[in-house]
């Protein structure tokens, strides 16, 4: 790929923006030495204004994701694309979250511009365990674990039971549900089934990978040893 288009479709403009940054000597290589637009150099070896090039397609990012953020783009509110910095909008592969989280949910929410990681990441077919800490609003009744792990518990308005699904109990109010497929608040609704209510709900791992120390929030790129920990 041509750099221009390279280094445009990471954002960081239109590809005439991009020309103009090569010629006021903004592309450099790691040593300072200026590029030129037809230079055959590897994304690796590109700095722009001193800094190294974003990472290239194939980027998986993982997001600490506050309370009161949305998952969607078009939202008028605080939208968890808010959080990146701008030019992570503008990519091309675009980036979009994997699945979404609710806007009262907070947690491991995960990014990708690969959509076939992202099909894989959501489909139940692939059993890719997404764990979720509730706090009740009463306490649990002690049926809730068979009933959710039975695979026969039937949400209203849908006509498919739910999968079979894993709780582990922590507090009298505070449990840890653990899905393999992601329907329509689907934690929130399993608990209303049980007769409780979600009074905060957070994901606290996805197959293999947790926050760490992340803050809410914070966002970082993930390695591939973190992306294959995922299955
Ligand atoms: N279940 C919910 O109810 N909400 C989420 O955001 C995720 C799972």
């Amino acid at each position: 790929m041509k750099l221009v288009k390279l280094i445009a479709n990471l954002g960081y403009g239109s590809r005439k923006d991009v020309s103009l940054m090569f010629r006021e000597g903004r592309i450099t290589d790691p040593q300072g030495e200026v590029l030129y637009a037809d230079d055959k150099v590897t994304a690796d070896q590109i700095r722009v204004d001193g800094e190294p090039l974003d990472p290239p397609a194939g980027l998986v990012l993982m997001m600490n994701k506050p309370l009161g953020a949305t998952c969607s783009r078009k939202d008028q509110g605080r939208v968890v694309y808010d959080l990146l910095p701008p030019r992570y909008r503008m990519r091309d592969p675009a980036l979009s979250t994997v699945g979404r989280l609710d806007r009262e949910t907070s947690g491991l929410l995960l990014f990708t511009d690969d959509g076939a990681l992202l099909h894989r990441i959501i489909s139940p077919k692939a059993q890719v365990t997404k764990v979720y800490e509730a706090t009740l609003a009463q306490d649990l009744r002690g049926d809730e674990g068979e009933i959710f792990g039975s695979g026969t518990l039937m949400l209203e308005s849908e006509t498919e039971p739910l999968a079979p699904a894993g709780l582990t109990v922590l507090g009298p109010k505070l449990a840890q549900l653990a899905l393999t497929e992601g329907r329509y608040h689907q934690a929130r609704r399993m608990f209303a089934a049980v007769g409780n209510h979600v009074e905060a709900l957070t994901r606290v791992s996805v197959g293999g990978l947790t926050l760490g120390d992340l803050a809410p929030g914070d966002w970082r790129a993930l390695s591939p040893e973190e992306v294959s920990s995922l299955f």
